[in-house]
């Protein structure tokens, strides 16, 4: 299915991209929401766009500028809340369908927000220390506007971590005059963060994945898993799934693809990563030259954990797995899908799959509102519970109404969301 879009008059055709594969997305999803379709319009247009310009002073006097983003796509079930990310290739597309997927995400396992996520086009490896916490704070400053602990909660995403929070936290603080540890998510500790908030994504892909092994009739001890990112999310998972007995047979980074069919001793590999800033060079693994002969490795689950649009239709036919969990945000294209499905590859989409980084996040703003914190077993329960009972809902629609995984998530969010919409009317 392709559908002539309407293409908002900031993008060009040619800047589609992500934007365009959510956009099908909610068309699949539409037949399906009965007469809440009148609104379904609302998704399809982000709320508020902020574009900033991030100029900073070089460590050797020069000054640099940088593009940054903030979309909030949608608050009508709470403020917006999604990651930031900074990475060389991110558009104004990119961040529009980020936070769109936010909106899904939130609703679909149902925690009181809306969707946001900003960015910034920039190579943050390339930058020192200094310059990476100059351009944060700026970056912070310009967004200040529209950002708040009951308006809109930046969190971490590829390239930013708990230090980045915490530059985050401190810059609106001081522009507020008061300390505000709810305003982002994913803090240090000692800032108000939330124990198991680091590994959360990582074990919430595990915790679905363990569910959908079990409908399959998948044994996860000795089961073959492949990992595309070795980041926070690709890498937790990883030791999580290793730690169940499973064995990762591949892995692979920005630089390098390392396979061994007896499975890669992961904390081995994340010792090396730390290191050296890549997998490239370990030597427990042997590595695949093609970056490409990733997709072609013989395993039973395939975890897509780096960034979009990895496995399209040119891929899709090459893949052996029989589960795919998508621990990144959108890395399945539609056509991409429509070859799995036809092939009977199980997917467990994004907005399921990944939503425990954002579950946690949640746990991690209401103990900051009620300086009140909880323990690493309590937050782990939570969230386990939490993500079974979203997959056990939608497992449930999705063989009812017998569609896939993804369009039965998309069915349970985009009914929240429209139904809260609908709920508190059009203003004025
Ligand atoms: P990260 O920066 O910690 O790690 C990214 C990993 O991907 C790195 O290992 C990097 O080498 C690898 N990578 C980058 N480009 C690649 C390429 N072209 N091919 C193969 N590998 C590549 O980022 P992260 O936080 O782990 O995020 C990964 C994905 O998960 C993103 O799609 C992000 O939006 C999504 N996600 C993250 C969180 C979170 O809490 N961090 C939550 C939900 C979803």
């Amino acid at each position: 299915m392709s559908t002539q879009h309407e293409i908002p008059s900031y993008l060009t055709p040619h800047e589609i991209g992500p934007w365009g594969v959510y956009l099908e997305q909610i068309d699949r999803v539409t037949p399906h929401l009965g007469s809440l379709a009148r609104w379904v319009e609302t998704l399809k247009r982000p709320k508020r766009i902020l574009v900033v310009d991030v100029p900073i002073e070089r460590d050797d006097g020069t000054i640099a500028h940088f593009e940054g983003y903030r979309v909030q796509h949608n608050t009508s079930r709470g403020p917006g809340k999604g990651g930031v990310r900074f990475h060389q290739d991110v558009t104004l597309s990119e961040v529009m369908a980020l936070a769109a997927w936010m909106t899904i995400k939130n609703a679909a396992v149902n925690v009181p927000y809306g969707g946001a996520k900003g960015g910034i086009r920039v190579n943050p490896k390339l930058l020192s220390e200094g310059e990476l916490m100059r351009m944060t704070r700026r970056y912070t400053s310009e967004i200040n506007i529209i950002i708040g602990p009951t308006k809109d909660i930046p969190a971490p995403d590829v390239n930013t971590n708990e230090k980045v929070m915490a530059w985050m936290m401190d810059t609106y603080s001081m522009n507020q005059g008061s300390t505000a540890s709810g305003v982002v998510t994913g803090k240090p500790i000692s800032l108000g963060g939330s124990l198991g908030r680091h590994e959360a994504t990582g074990r919430g892909v595990f915790v679905v994945g363990c569910e959908a092994a079990a409908k399959r009739g998948l044994d996860i001890r000795g089961a073959r898993v492949a990992v595309q990112g070795f980041g926070n999310v690709g890498g937790i998972a990883a030791r999580l799934f290793a730690e169940a007995g499973a064995r990762i047979v591949a892995v692979q980074d920005h630089v390098a693809t390392l396979v061994r069919e007896g499975g890669i001793d992961i904390p081995a590999l994340q010792a090396h990563s730390s290191a050296h800033g890549s997998i490239e060079g370990f030597s427990g693994a042997d590595a695949l030259k093609e970056r490409s002969q990733f997709w072609e490795v013989d395993c039973d689950i395939m975890v897509p954990a780096a960034l979009e649009q990895q496995i399209t239709a040119d891929n899709a036919n090459r893949i052996r797995a029989s589960i795919i969990l998508e621990g990144a945000n959108g890395p399945t294209t539609p056509a991409a899908d429509d070859i799995l499905h036809d092939k009977g590859v199980l997917i467990v989409p994004d907005v399921i799959a990944n939503a425990g980084g954002v579950t946690v996040s949640y746990f991690e703003w209401v103990q900051d509102f009620s300086s009140f914190f909880w323990t690493e077993e309590e937050i782990n329960l939570r969230l386990t519970r939490i993500m079974r009972e979203a997959f056990a809902a939608i497992w449930q629609l999705a063989e009812e109404k017998q569609v896939s995984l993804r369009t039965a998530a998309f069915i349970v969010a985009c009914t929240r969301v429209l139904r809260a919409r609908e709920m508190r009317g059009l203003y004025p």
